[in-house]
């Protein structure tokens, strides 16, 4: 057999079963599609893929390039629009089967769906790489994800993750194409940051998070502003899939099992059991995820307002804890979870904004954008989403007193 594996958002060897089953053939072929819509003004008015992502996902698609030559493999990188991209591969080459991961966003299930019907004859095998979760473990029906994370984290607690995997040893023989390999940069503009891609970077910092004992206090500083210190920073790795969630699981069981076990070590699951919920939910709700009034029967209220966005994007806001955040966001492509939730609130509350447009601007800046969790989140601050309490509004006073009463983050960014 024939197979084509399309690479999206698990681009690594370790923990794959995406890979692992197209490996199970003949004769594979290992493909990732650079989307140009990605780097075209969206109906935000704003990229699907800004400068600090795209370095980051460069970084990953070279360093997963790399470890495949050991394999004696290459990933073959080709630029086009994705329907259009496959499409021509499987003209090209007589395919039996396509294997891609599970995805979550409704544009991306709406485009594997349409190659599904052109090509009724390549058989497509959808695998849970990205979660904790797959269909057979999941607590319960997707259609069954219940409206609050409450609930959801009840039932997830008492069932049990897909272990992890190691990685293939060996790869069938590699399928040659022909077709123009899209460029990577060999070199990169250099951000301030400590973000760089691949499955490499991945395990060092995996290694280090733990190796410095930095889980055992994790509770009482995941909502500090600043410090690279203070949460655990693996968004970015999960997101791109230069990690997997299981296995980053299996890393908090092992360490608590040989080092520690304490209320933060339980924190961390318990927020990866956030970034789960936000996956499913999105698989169940669809393009409600973008919707303006979400899941609510009221309307939401928030305008567009072009200046007032621009403003808040930029940072130069009335609101200079806000602005900080801004800043940290653009010069980075990071900002901790306390500080979205901030800037988010802004938008909505102060600014009075429409709440889609902040999420479009997360999603251009963000290195670890995951549509479900950024989208998710948005609906979720601006009363539309999950989790019927009617919103979030922070305080941006009382916590600028918590968060900043030295005022050392304003200052480093502002
Ligand atoms: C408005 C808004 C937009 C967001 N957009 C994104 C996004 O695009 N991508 C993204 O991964 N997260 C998003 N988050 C969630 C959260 O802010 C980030 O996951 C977190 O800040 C990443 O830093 P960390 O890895 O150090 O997190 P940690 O605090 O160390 O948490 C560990 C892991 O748990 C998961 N997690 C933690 N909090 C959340 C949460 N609220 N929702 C979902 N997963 C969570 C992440 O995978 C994270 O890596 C958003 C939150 C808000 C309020």
């Amino acid at each position: 057999m024939k197979s084509l594996y399309w690479m999206t958002h698990d681009l690594r060897l370790d923990d794959n079963p995406a890979l692992l089953q197209a490996a199970q053939s003949e004769e594979l072929l290992l493909v990732y599609v650079v989307d140009p819509a990605w780097f075209r003004v969206n109906r935000f008015g704003q990229l699907s893929m800004g400068s600090h992502r795209w370095l980051f996902v460069q970084q990953a698609l070279m360093d997963l390039d790399s470890a495949l030559r050991d394999l004696g493999h290459r990933l073959c990188i080709v630029e086009g629009g994705p329907e259009d991209a496959i499409a021509q591969i499987l003209h090209q080459i007589p395919f039996q089967r396509l294997v891609i991961s599970q995805q979550f966003g409704s544009d991306e299930l709406d485009r594997i769906e349409q190659l599904q019907r052109v090509h009724p004859q390549v058989q497509f095998e959808i695998v849970d790489t990205y979660t904790l979760f797959d269909r057979q473990s999941l607590p319960m029906p997707v259609a069954d994800i219940p409206e609050t994370y409450s609930k959801f984290r009840r039932r997830a607690e008492k069932a049990s993750a897909v272990a992890p995997i190691p990685p293939p040893t060996t790869l069938p023989s590699m399928v040659q194409l022909n077709a123009d390999r899209f460029p990577l940069r060999a070199e990169f503009e250099v951000f301030e940051g400590q973000f760089h891609g691949g499955e490499a970077a991945a395990q060092r910092h995996v290694e280090r998070y733990f190796g410095e004992d930095l889980p055992l206090n994790y509770k009482q500083v995941r909502n500090a502003l600043g410090g690279w210190e203070n949460s655990s920073k693996m968004s970015a790795w999960l997101n791109v899939g230069c990690l997997s969630t299981r296995r980053m699981l299996h890393h908090i069981h092992d360490y608590e099992e040989s080092r520690e076990k304490n209320d933060s070590t339980y924190w961390l699951y318990v927020e990866l059991l956030w970034r789960e919920y936000f996956q499913w939910l999105a698989l169940k709700i669809g393009k409600g995820l973008f919707a303006k009034d979400g899941s609510s029967s009221q309307a939401y209220a928030g305008r567009f307002d072009p200046a007032g966005l621009a403003e808040w994007c930029e940072g130069n806001t009335a609101y200079p804890l806000v602005n900080a955040c801004m800043r940290q966001l653009n010069a980075t492509g990071y900002l901790s979870n306390r500080g979205r939730q901030l800037a988010a609130s802004c938008l909505i509350n102060e600014l009075q904004g429409d709440w889609r447009y902040g999420a479009g601007w997360f999603e251009q800046q963000l290195i670890d954008y995951d549509v479900a969790a950024n989208w998710g989140n948005w609906q979720y601050i601006a009363g539309v989403g999950a989790d019927a309490r009617g919103g979030r509004h922070f305080n941006l006073a009382k916590q600028t007193k918590i968060y900043d009463a030295d005022g050392s983050y304003r200052r480093r960014w502002l």
